[in-house]
């Protein structure tokens, strides 16, 4: 959880630790908090500048290092982790912001003045007004809270002239211009209004290449790495003081509730983080790819450095609430960088406007990666598009059934191209892309087996060849439909409490009980099912993994009817249901292990598009009128649900670089399944507030109501949220049972 995903940026922050331990941030901005209020250095400042850390973005013709922003971001992260006190991050957004316009003469000068250690500050929104003048402008009005501004040796300042647009300039001092500190809320840095009266622009300071966009990303982008930094800190303190703490004679960090609330901590790390890096990223990307991560990180990262804190202070207790403990210097850090990026609900807006028209680009290959790949693959589905449409549909959930186009995709490998040859064609995430990107861009959609998609991973790894052969490719032709047979109902959660039992017999197993919430098993060819061969093991060491035909006597399906009206799932009775000795898959009593199929066998997921409570959802509301609310309350909505959206999607990227970077797989994916279930609950509620009395009426063309209350499927899909918690707070926090 850490905005370095490659080696190098992970040196990097690596490095910019250690400094900011060297300067022990937290220590120097207690002891100097009024000296640092009025814009004085930190101690540190001149090695921080030795170390190049305030000029790592800076062009090398202007005496910098010539690296991106996405580096900065590291360094601004790592800094923020330390608390850093004083003036680093105002400085290098100025800097950045002037780096960015091009190199008009002023520009110039003071590029090379920040690289030489000068310190800035940019006051972004105006109660400055501008009027034109012979010679330039002259300028009046008081500006809003600028963060570094006393202090400051260089201020960017933004004026609007008469027609509303803004004009940037560097600040000259003089008599017509007054800068007062305030008392922060961040104790560790200065901040201050300016007043200018009659204050002369002359033309030469004008700072023509400096836009509101630019400005923004930058300020946005980096104010998230350094909200990163602190949700980071916040969740690593409260983690190690639940660890040790007792109460009631054990850790606290043992309690659920508290367990709990350090998962959600992560979860709003990991989101916030991936929303910073993607922001980050942006800087070659075009101004409207920009656009929408500068409204992104500020709705998806800066309000979790502001959550963690308080998070932080809840789990610490009464100690977390004292002056003494630290915890409060980087909660009044968030607070003040989310109020100066302005309001989240003004940018949920900016980002619902854009999200009418435009997307996020999460594609990590170009359109010429791969070319033999992609020419292999454009070969099949020009074929495919030759052949006529299976059009053979099952209802409900189940995957098609067969046809000439679903066998022509299985031959090639393209139904599962991530397995090994002859079924898939081994494709790593590069190679997966790349098929993904040749179906879009005809329109077609990738087939799935549905529930065959964790089946067949688990017999291709521990299933005999016999298995593979006669299961493997009937799936991916679609012959074979799949159900699973876990659940049961003294067994939901606790699914090694399975109590359905399989006794040996002269050439295989019969199997009796009963399993329930099964998908599909009235329309499924085959169940997997799990059954208990050893009452006597131990409860997980007990249960075997079987593959039972639906069609064998003693198998009786019966429909259950769903709170949406729909008959999805099943209760399945097994009574004396004889299953071979060759549908065992693996040796028994091995199944609890088969059941736990490992992830790294999921198919690449790259996609952020919620099920529930999509953008799409929102975007159709927008185009039919059909919010009850005001239009801009919609459009916020929609800002929301792109913001959750796009959090996804940035945060399976960050994983599949990972993969790709060979780096460790962090937290990524538990993050994901628990982000993506809130997100979807969240958005199928917000949804309903949008309709009002529409959404007491079934719309049988576009029933968002009917959609919502389908949402128990992703909330329990693969264990409900509790549990998906459980597995962050013990596997990845660490917490103690
Ligand atoms: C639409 C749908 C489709 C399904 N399809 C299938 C299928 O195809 N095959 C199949 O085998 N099963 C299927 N299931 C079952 C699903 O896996 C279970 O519903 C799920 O595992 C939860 O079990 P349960 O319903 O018995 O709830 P319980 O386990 O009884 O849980 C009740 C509540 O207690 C909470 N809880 C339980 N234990 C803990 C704990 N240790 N810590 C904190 N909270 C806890 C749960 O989170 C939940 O909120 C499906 C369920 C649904 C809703």
């Amino acid at each position: 959880m850490a905005l370095a995903l490659e080696e190098e940026h992970r040196h990097l922050a690596e490095s910019v630790e250690s400094f900011g331990a060297r300067a022990d941030g937290i220590a120097h901005g207690r002891a100097h908090s009024a000296r640092l209020a009025a814009g004085e250095l930190p101690d540190t400042w001149d090695q921080l500048v030795q170390q190049r850390l305030h000029a790592i973005h800076l062009p090398e013709q202007h005496g910098g290092d010539g690296a991106g922003i996405a580096e900065l971001a590291v360094v601004v992260e790592q800094l923020g982790k330390a608390l850093y006190p004083g003036p680093f991050l105002p400085t290098v957004i100025a800097s950045a912001i002037l780096a960015r316009a091009g190199a008009s003469a002023v520009a110039a000068g003071l590029l090379a003045e920040f690289a030489g250690g000068a310190t800035g500050a940019a006051s972004f929104r105006s109660g400055l007004t501008a009027e034109r003048t012979a010679t330039g402008w002259r300028v009046d009005g008081v500006s809003e809270p600028v963060l570094g501004l006393p202090g400051a040796d260089i201020v960017l300042a933004r004026a609007l002239d008469g027609a509303g647009s803004p004009v940037w300039f560097r600040l000259a001092g003089g008599a017509s211009a007054t800068i007062t500190a305030q008392d922060g809320v961040d104790l560790t840095r200065s901040i201050g209004v300016l007043e200018l009266r009659g204050h002369e622009v002359p033309e030469a300071d004008v700072l023509a290449g400096v836009t509101d966009a630019d400005a923004e990303w930058l300020r946005n982008t980096l104010f998230a790495a350094e909200a990163t930094g602190i949700a980071a800190w916040t969740l690593s303190t409260a983690v190690e003081y639940i660890k040790t703490r007792e109460q009631f004679g054990r850790a606290v960090g043992s309690f659920q509730a508290v367990q709990h609330k350090a998962a959600m901590m992560l979860v709003r790390a990991e989101i916030g983080c991936a929303a910073a890096w993607d922001a980050a990223r942006a800087q070659e990307h075009d101004a409207d790819q920009r656009a929408l991560v500068t409204a992104q990180a500020a709705v998806a990262a800066l309000s979790a450095g502001v959550d963690n804190s308080l998070e932080c202070v809840t789990l610490l207790g009464g100690v977390g609430f004292t002056w003494e403990h630290d915890v409060h210097l980087y909660w009044r850090r968030a607070i003040s960088l989310a109020a100066l990026a302005g309001s989240e609900e003004l940018w949920a807006q900016r980002l619902g406007e854009l999200a009418i028209t435009t997307t996020r680009d999460f594609s990590f290959v170009a359109d010429d990666t791969l070319p033999a790949l992609r020419a292999e693959v454009a070969a099949v589905l020009e074929q495919l598009e030759a052949l006529p449409d299976d059009a053979v549909r099952s209802e409900g959930w189940a995957p098609e059934r067969g046809g000439s186009r679903r066998a022509l995709l299985a031959g090639a490998g393209l139904v599962a191209p991530h397995y090994p040859k002859p079924y898939g064609l081994g494709a790593g995430p590069e190679q997966q892309a790349v098929i993904a990107q040749e179906f879009a861009a005809r329109g077609l959609t990738q087939p799935t087996t549905v529930i065959g998609e964790w089946v067949l991973p688990t017999i291709l790894e521990h299933g005999s060849p016999q298995q593979q052969g006669r299961f493997i490719d009937p799936t991916l032709r679609g012959e074979i439909v799949w159900c699973q047979l876990f659940s049961e109902p003294g067994a939901g959660s606790d699914l090694a409490g399975l109590s359905t039992a399989a006794r040996k017999v002269d050439g295989g197993w019969l199997l009796s009980g009963q399993k329930v919430w099964n998908s599909m098993a009235h329309e499924a060819d085959w169940g997997v099912c799990l059954a208990r061969t050893d009452p006597d093991a131990p409860k997980h060491k007990g249960i075997s993994y079987f593959l039972v035909d639906m069609k064998t006597p003693g198998v009786d399906v019966r429909p259950l009817r769903q709170a949406t009206g729909f008959s999805e799932f099943n209760e399945v009775f097994l009574d004396e249901v004889f299953v071979p000795d060759e549908c065992l898959v693996s040796e028994p009593n091995q199944g609890w292990r088969l059941a736990v199929t490992t992830l790294s066998n999921e198919r690449l997921s790259m996609g952020g598009a919620l099920g529930h409570g999509s953008s799409d959802r929102y975007r159709d509301v927008l185009a039919q009128g059909a919010h009850s609310c005001s239009r801009a309350d919609a459009v916020r909505a929609l800002g929301h649900s792109t913001s959750r959206e796009f959090a996804l999607s940035a945060l399976n990227l960050r994983g599949v670089l990972a993969r790709l970077a060979s780096v460790e797989p962090g937290a990524e994916i538990s993050v994901a399944k628990v982000y993506n279930a809130l997100a979807q609950r969240e958005g199928s509620r917000d949804l309903l507030r949008l309709l009002g009395p529409q959404a007491a009426v079934l719309h049988p063309e576009a029933d968002h109501v009917i959609d919502h209350i389908g949402l128990p499927a992703i909330l329990f899909g693969g264990g409900t949220v509790e549990i998906q918690l459980n597995v962050i707070s013990r596997r990845v926090l660490g917490l103690p049972r």
